[in-house]
């Protein structure tokens, strides 16, 4: 296929590199710049759209993606699939696709779990919300980016499970990190924890796959003085989105806005760029108050 990809940062240029040595051809934009191999350059957002078969998106927010879609409605060709993958507010999600299927374009918003390791790895999840013809036409290429691709529902579904799937661990996360550090101030070897909850009523992901304890469980971003892994300030940015979306819909998330707290004053005090594990050693030497 002709595919034009936008926004070739850490998340955006293997995805591309992907599609290229699959056998697609592919020519990319980024004001930034860059060096991706086997992906040509565009000079700006309507040149890597026009002309292409599908249109790829991995941008940092929903404002960008809003104005990059101003530039590529009117040069993508009748036919085309537009692929939003970044990670963005349902509200943007939405407006994107409505004022592309009002160009008489077909798009899906289709943000991704994984990291930059899935996407170098091509392992990425896609949760995916759009028409279901969109889905069809876009899954040969969410393929080759990732192993599994999941339609979600209707144009924002994606968005909606992406963002709910985060506020779910940045919470889970922070009650693993909660529970190591108090059982390591009662005297208890983490070890013992671990092989208690991983095999009890609070095991979650965030114990069992990524244990923010160095050396223990399988082997996580702890274990590499946590480095990212995903970064807290990522976590940051999609608590934001869920605490947004609760807002827009008026659900009650306590938990959710407690944690957005949490990480808030995390990023703030030296969590920017660390893996949002780091939540353990941080929390440790937090005073006890109330
Ligand atoms: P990044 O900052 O590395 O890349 C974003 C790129 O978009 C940059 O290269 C930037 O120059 C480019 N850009 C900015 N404005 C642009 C414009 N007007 N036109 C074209 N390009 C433009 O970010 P990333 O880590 O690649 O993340 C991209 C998206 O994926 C985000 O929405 C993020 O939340 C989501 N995401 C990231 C991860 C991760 O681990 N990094 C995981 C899952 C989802």
């Amino acid at each position: 296929m002709e595919i034009g990809f936008i926004g070739l940062g850490n998340m955006g240029a293997p995805m591309a590199r992907n599609l290229a040595a699959a056998g697609h051809s592919v020519v990319g934009y980024d004001p930034a710049g860059f060096a991706v191999e086997g992906v040509g350059h565009a000079g700006s957002a309507a040149a890597a759209a026009a002309a292409r078969d599908a249109v790829l998106t991995m941008l940092p927010d929903g404002a960008i993606l809003r104005q990059v879609y101003e530039a590529v409605l009117p040069a993508a060709r009748p036919g085309a699939v537009l692929i939003d993958c970044s990670t963005v507010d349902v509200e943007s999600a939405r407006a994107v696709a409505a004022e592309a299927a009002a160009a008489g374009l077909a798009a899906i918003d289709a943000p991704v779990s994984g990291g930059v390791a899935g996407a170098v790895a091509g392992t990425l999840t896609f949760m995916v919300g759009g028409p279901p013809a969109a889905f069809a036409q876009a899954r040969p290429l969410l393929h080759v980016m990732g192993s599994r691709a999941v339609h979600c529902g209707a144009t924002g579904a994606g968005q909606v499970a992406k963002i709910c799937n985060n506020m779910l661990l940045g919470i889970s996360m922070i009650g693993a990190c909660e529970a190591f550090a108090l059982a390591e101030k009662l005297g208890l070897d983490p070890h013992s924890l671990y092989d208690v909850v991983s095999t009890s009523s609070g095991a979650c992901w965030s114990v069992t796959s990524y244990c923010p304890v160095p050396g223990v469980g399988p082997t996580s971003p702890a274990d590499h003085d946590y480095r990212p892994g995903f970064a807290a300030e990522l976590m940051l940015k999609d608590l934001g989105l869920g605490q947004q979306a609760a807002a827009a819909a008026g659900a009650a998330t306590p938990l959710g806005a407690a944690a957005m707290a949490l990480y808030e004053t995390f990023v703030a005090a030296g969590g920017r760029g660390r893996d949002f594990s780091a939540m353990l050693p941080w929390l440790r030497e937090q005073p006890r108050t109330g």
